[in-house]
């Protein structure tokens, strides 16, 4: 076993520390997060995409094949390992190749259905970690796998849009090209290696590199002067073959029918190698310079790569942890979580045992706290306060001896004394009348 390369000899008697590029996710955010996931959720359960929960890894040679052996991904930033028997397995850095792989595996596609899945999990690279950027990070998806039909990529593209802005980033907007496919694509290529030729020398190393293998990919390029040189560059658009232009005015016409946002933006060229006819990403304005908070679309080759029958789909992407902080920095998701629906505050041993009876039966339905430190009623009403209960349950010396409590509503300050074997079903009766409970 070698030595964790982030500790040094004197650290030996240091206490633990989540391995560089993880972190944990405490109560004070995951509150955040469960939110996301049900709403996530919620979305899946409305456009009928069911869940698929793949293995944590795969054969390498999935991810090598399945991403591109070319990528950045497969190059430098897979975790790669041999297991006790020699097999070389990797943590999947992606969803799409372990959801094509289980499709071609269980067969998914018989009688011609179309396959919807969905996944939300963490997804492994090694990279260098910085600001929003980490080694375990978390990525909701959709694949729908077994048709051509354009209405699918805009049922995606809608799905998108949908789930950010019942998140509540309202003004989110789908940014959309075509990628083309193995009939008009190799034109293109040519159009623009002729057309860029002659300013070649003007381009980054990188941008030379992507001129031979793939120019597309120049528009990928970070380089601000890169992107000015391909200001004039031809757009595919006019080099698209009648099927994949057909298949993009009809993804554009049902959008527009469905009331997305929508604009075509000629420049984008999605990172991956796989993308056939329609590519997009959401943007929201909000967020600046990295404002896209998903992308995806249409991978018609990849099914018959990895070793099923030809079969063409299309998919989405996205990462939670930008999703996260695009929630936070526009103020889109409270500051804080929301409170338990009630607070027992007790004083004596026999008030105690009331209030046993009293949280056990509130605890049936809605969420109960209360304190096991000893402290005073005054404390505990603090308590209270500081969690943001919505009620409080007061059993103190003298209502424990007169079989009564006070309940408080910690929103308009109004209090009640009520029989101490009433006080459950009367708080349950008012919580829902308030749309509470828990
Ligand atoms: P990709 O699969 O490379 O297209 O990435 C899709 C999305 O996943 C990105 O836009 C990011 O939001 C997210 N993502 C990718 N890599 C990381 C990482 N190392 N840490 C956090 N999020 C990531």
């Amino acid at each position: 076993m070698r030595e964790n390369p982030d500790r040094t000899a004197g650290d030996r008697h240091m206490t633990y520390k989540a391995p560089r590029g993880t972190r944990d996710v405490l109560p004070e955010e995951s509150w955040k997060w469960q939110r996301v996931e049900r709403v996530f959720r919620a979305t899946a359960d409305r456009f009928v995409y069911r869940e698929i929960r793949l293995p944590v890894f795969e054969e390498t040679e999935l991810f090598a094949r399945g991403i591109g052996d070319a990528t950045d991904i497969v190059r430098k930033e897979m975790y790669t390992f041999t297991d006790r028997k020699g097999r070389s397995l990797t943590l999947r850095p992606e969803g799409t190749a372990g959801v094509v792989r289980s499709f071609i595996e269980h067969s998914m596609g018989r009688g011609s259905r179309l396959t919807k899945l969905y996944y939300f999990c963490p997804m492994f690279r090694y990279e260098r970690p910085q600001a929003g950027r980490y080694r375990q990070f978390w990525q909701w998806g959709l694949e729908a796998i077994g048709s051509m039909n354009p209405a699918v990529d805009a049922e995606i593209i809608h799905f998108s849009v949908n789930l950010f802005e019942s998140l509540g980033l309202a003004g989110a907007e789908a940014r959309i090209n075509s990628a083309g496919c193995p009939t008009c694509t190799p034109s293109y290529n040519e159009l623009l290696r002729d057309r860029l030729a002659g300013s070649l020398d003007q381009f980054c190393a990188d941008c030379q590199v992507r001129y031979e293998r793939n120019p597309r990919r120049m528009f990928d390029c970070k380089n601000k002067h890169c992107l000015e040189l391909l200001k004039d560059a031809p757009s595919i658009l006019e080099s698209l073959c009648d099927e994949c232009t057909q298949h993009f005015a009809s993804v554009q016409d049902l959008l527009s029918r469905m009331s997305v946002r929508f604009v075509v933006d000629t420049s984008m060229a999605r990172g991956l190698d796989y993308y056939t006819k329609t590519v997009f990403e959401v943007h929201y304005a909000g967020l600046g310079a990295q404002s896209a908070l998903c992308g995806g679309g249409r991978y018609d080759a990849l099914v018959e790569e990895l070793g099923g029958a030809a079969t063409p789909a299309c998919g989405v992407s996205s990462g939670v942890e930008r999703l996260m902080t695009a929630l936070e920095d526009t103020g889109v998701m409270a500051a804080r979580e929301p409170g338990p629906s009630v607070y027992v505050a007790s004083l004596g041993s026999d008030a105690a045992l009331a209030a046993a009876t009293v949280i056990a039966e509130l605890r049936k339905s809605v969420s109960v706290e209360t304190d096991y430190q000893g402290r005073s009623l005054k404390a505990q009403m603090k308590e209270a306060g500081k969690l943001g209960a919505g009620h409080v349950v007061i059993i103190g010396e003298d209502e424990v001896a007169r079989g009564v409590a006070v309940v408080k509503n910690m929103t308009t300050g109004e209090q009640d004394e009520v029989g101490v074997e009433k006080v459950a079903a009367l708080l349950v009766e008012r919580l829902a009348s308030a749309g509470g409970g828990t």
